[in-house]
């Protein structure tokens, strides 16, 4: 199958692919980039507005390199991992740093930017660049273990190195850029995690976990950890003329450099003891408990418990800089938040953070 894999994924390719998402379209290294760091973890139908916006307001590298942390923070709020808006907003000034603004063409040295790993690179050198480099993504890992029946999770690195193998020996020479855009179609079309479409595809007749009626057993997954439970509180605090306090998230981390509430960690029956000792603030009235509702990280579930209280006045230690601000829901800025929290606000004032 190896031997004419290529040419068979490039004929279903060229009748049932995908050629006209936005990011195939005006093809060059930034654009690509941009999209592939916004698929990872995320679907096509979600990703193609922020693709558009995102190239509406950094068309080019030169102007994300330009933009500040902030502006690209704000375009990601929603898609998550913001770990990676950040590590875009640094890959692009050190592109125009130490490479004049021209984005490497050589795997090395892709790799030595932040966020890009091996597949990455492979997609930016095969599809922007029409260089032969292997891809192993989400999509080209299900496939490939399905058509061989590769047992072991793809966290094992022996699995990983195989995957590896197999993905650099069915990419041809030529037609790279397609071949790219085909096997990440062929996985996301019809080779999906749950209920894969086998009689519309190609491989069919090969494919080993078809065959042994066992397509949902591959890739195999490893066990999964009951995941650990955070539980605090987060506070709505409003001042006289109705601004919201807002503070910045410490860079590493949870929600790292971006905008969120005021958390508080310790026992409920002390928050306005706390309240009262970290801002000085009096409060206007009891504060008011709002629904509790749980956000799942990869790693832990954190339950939440907001709190709604007004301020009566507003002490001068609690000012406008960059760690604290002021959030007005009848003016709201542009700011990085995280969905959960823009949710949060939007419900609870009744706007659109948009
Ligand atoms: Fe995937 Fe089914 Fe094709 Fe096998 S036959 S590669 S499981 S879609």
């Amino acid at each position: 199958m190896i031997q004419d894999f290529a040419a068979r994924l490039l004929a279903w390719f060229d009748r049932h692919g995908r050629h006209d998402l936005p990011w195939q379209q005006s093809i060059n290294p930034y654009r690509v980039w941009i999209s592939e760091i916004m698929l990872q973890q995320t679907q096509v139908s979600t990703v193609i507005p922020y693709f558009e916006r995102f190239m509406q307001s950094f068309p080019t590298l030169a102007d994300l390199a330009k933009a500040d942390e902030e502006s690209v923070l704000h375009l990601w709020t929603g898609l998550g991992y913001y770990a990676r808006a950040r590590n875009l907003h640094k890959t692009a000034r050190l592109i125009q740093e130490k490479h004049h603004g021209l984005f490497p063409n050589q795997l090395e040295q892709l790799e030595a930017l932040p966020g890009i790993g091996r597949s990455t690179a492979g997609a930016i050198l095969s599809i922007a660049f029409q260089q032969r480099a292997p891809i192993l993504d989400g999509n080209v890992r299900r496939v490939l273990t399905r058509l061989y029946a590769i047992e072991g999770t793809v966290s094992d690195k022996n699995t990983q190195n195989l995957l590896w193998n197999l993905a650099d020996q069915h990419t041809p020479e030529k037609r790279v850029a397609d071949y790219t855009q085909a096997i990440m179609d062929l996985g996301a079309t019809l080779c999906t995690r749950s209920q894969p479409q086998c009689s519309a595809c190609p491989f069919q007749t090969e494919c080993l976990a078809f065959h042994n009626q066992q397509t949902h057993a591959f890739p195999q997954r490893q066990t999964k950890k009951a995941l650990p439970i955070k539980k605090s509180f987060l506070v709505l605090l409003s001042r006289p003329s109705g601004e919201i306090l807002l503070e910045k998230r410490p860079s590493n981390g949870i929600w790292g450099g971006l905008w969120s509430l005021p958390e508080y960690t310790g026992e409920e029956s002390d928050l306005t003891n706390w309240i009262f000792s970290k801002y000085g603030f009096s409060l206007e009235s009891l504060p008011k408990k709002l629904p509790a509702f749980r956000h799942t990280f990869t790693h832990f579930h954190w339950d939440i418990t907001p709190y709604q209280l007004a301020i009566s006045s507003c002490p001068l230690a609690v000012s406008e800089n960059d760690q604290q601000s002021w959030f007005d829901p009848q003016k709201p800025k542009a700011l990085g938040l995280p969905a959960p929290i823009k949710k949060l606000l939007e419900n609870t004032y009744t706007f659109n953070a948009n």
